[in-house]
This record gives C-alpha cells, sequence and structure tokens, in this order.
C-alpha cells in the first residue's frame, strides 16, 4: 500500500516559501498558525519585533521579541527588518536575517503579519510569497472571541474592533480566503495550500536534474 504520508527517497531541490497569514484581530490566525508549526515540521515561525506589551501567555523570543520603541527604531533604521508596520498604535516587524537564511537554504517560513506587512514582503519576495486571509463567520463572533480570549483590556479590544473592517477590506490582496468557522476545517484548507503550494514546478529548481536523469536513465532489458 502506498502511504500519503511516506517520506520520499527521492529528493529534489526546491525554494522555500513565505507563508503569510493576516486576518482581522480575533479571527483566529494564530491558533491556526499555532497548530501548522505543530503538525508541520518543514515549516519554521518567523518571530517578529515588536513595542506592544508581553500577554500573559506569551513567552518573549518565542511569540515575539519584545523590544523598546528605541531599539524598534534602531532595527528599522539600520535596515535589519524586512518589513515593519504600525498596527493597533505598536510597531511590529520582521527580522530580515531569519527570513533570509531560511529562504537561501530551501526551508519554508511563516509570517503571522498584517496586511501592511503583506504587501511589503509581496512587493520585495513575489515569487516566493503565499498569502493566506483569515476571514471570521460574523462580526459578532470576532467580538466574541477577543473577549473569550481574555488577554487584552477591554480598549485594546475596542481598538482592534475598531479596526477590523478597514483591514478586511484588503482581503482581495492575498491569494487566498480561509473562512474559520469551523477551526478544524480551516486548518485542514490551510494545510492543503501549503501541501499544494510546495508541489508548483516553478518552486522545485530540481525538477530540472530530477527529469534530466529520468531521461537519460537506460531501459532495463
Ligand atoms: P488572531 O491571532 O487572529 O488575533 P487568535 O488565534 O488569538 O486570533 O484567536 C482568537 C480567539 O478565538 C482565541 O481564544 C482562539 O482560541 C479562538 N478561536 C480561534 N478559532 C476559533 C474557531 N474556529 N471557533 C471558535 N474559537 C476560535
Ligand atoms: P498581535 O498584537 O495580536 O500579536 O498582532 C497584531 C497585528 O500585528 C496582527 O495583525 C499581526 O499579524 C500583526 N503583526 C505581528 N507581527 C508583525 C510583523 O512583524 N509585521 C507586521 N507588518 N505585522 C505584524
Amino acid at each position: 500500500m502506498i502511504s500519503a504520508t511516506r517520506p520520499s527517497a527521492v529528493k529534489i531541490a526546491r525554494r522555500g516559501l513565505m507563508l503569510v497569514i493576516s486576518s482581522p484581530s480575533g479571527a483566529g490566525k494564530s491558533t491556526i498558525a499555532g497548530n501548522l508549526l505543530k503538525e508541520d515540521k518543514g515549516l519554521s515561525l518567523s518571530v517578529s519585533v515588536t513595542t506592544r506589551t508581553r500577554r500573559p501567555s506569551e513567552i518573549d523570543g518565542v511569540h515575539y521579541d519584545f523590544v523598546s520603541v528605541r531599539e524598534f527604531e534602531r532595527l528599522r533604521d539600520s535596515d535589519a527588518l524586512l518589513e515593519w508596520a504600525e498596527v493597533h498604535g505598536n510597531y511590529y516587524g520582521t527580522p530580515r536575517e531569519a527570513a533570509e537564511v531560511a529562504m537561501a537554504e530551501g526551508r519554508d517560513m511563516l509570517f503571522d503579519i498584517d496586511w501592511q506587512g503583506a504587501q511589503q514582503l509581496q512587493d520585495k519576495m513575489s515569487a516566493d510569497v503565499v498569502s493566506i486571509f483569515v476571514l471570521p463567520p460574523t462580526m459578532a463572533e470576532l467580538q466574541s472571541r477577543l473577549h473569550r480570549r481574555a488577554e487584552d483590556t477591554e480598549e485594546v479590544i475596542a481598538t482592534r474592533l475598531a479596526n477590523s473592517r478597514s483591514e478586511i477590506e484588503h482581503w482581495r490582496e492575498y491569494d487566498y480566503i480561509v473562512l474559520n468557522d469551523d477551526l478544524q476545517r480551516a486548518f485542514a484548507s490551510v494545510q492543503a495550500i501549503v501541501e499544494a503550494e510546495r508541489l508548483r514546478r516553478d518552486r522545485r529548481p530540481g525538477l530540472f536534474d530530477f527529469v534530466n536523469g529520468l531521461l537519460t536513465e537506460e531501459p532495463e532489458l
């Protein structure tokens, strides 16, 4: 029997992909991203730097590198960030080095960033970017998820809700749209997207050698 998960003995060199996931706050992109990172060992998280205050459940250096505004500005001004944006009144940015090393080594990286960051990566590295926008089923559910998460103050939740409509308006700029009504279904959709994008011909330069090898193989008589 051929198993779908059986590792292939044939290795074909390929480029890494930059998986960008965005959504209005509370739609569930970090939950989906977290599940994906647990299940898919070929994917690593781009750990952003931010000036936002750490949430109780977050670990410095794992979820974000929490920095002062002064340190953020130093990183930004020394070109150490691949992209950066102000979101909900705080600065966020993607460290350049980790992402460039991952791409050079053909490793896949996940970026949990907003639409402004997605636009910047799309402009700079469009061939490598695969972008997904996660939508909530209703605005009422978005609001209850922000409350149920119970990690932000009422004031912070209000700011995020107020910004959610203008964030959703950017949905057309993404390659894929995933509706996060049922978490398992949304997660399965994201897994399917990653699987298919990894098989794209233009992401697998090793196919040239592989196919040449196939065509020069002497038939066994
Ligand atoms: P985001 O990263 O988009 O701001 P989170 O991933 O933190 O959102 O999710 C916000 C809250 O909603 C969390 O408490 C999470 O457990 C919950 N959540 C995520 N997806 C679903 C879903 N499909 N149904 C119900 N709750 C969900
Ligand atoms: P949160 O404060 O909820 O962790 O994130 C707030 C928003 O900032 C989310 O939309 C998240 O995707 C975005 N974000 C997180 N890191 C980055 C980053 O490095 N760059 C950009 N542009 N947005 C980010």
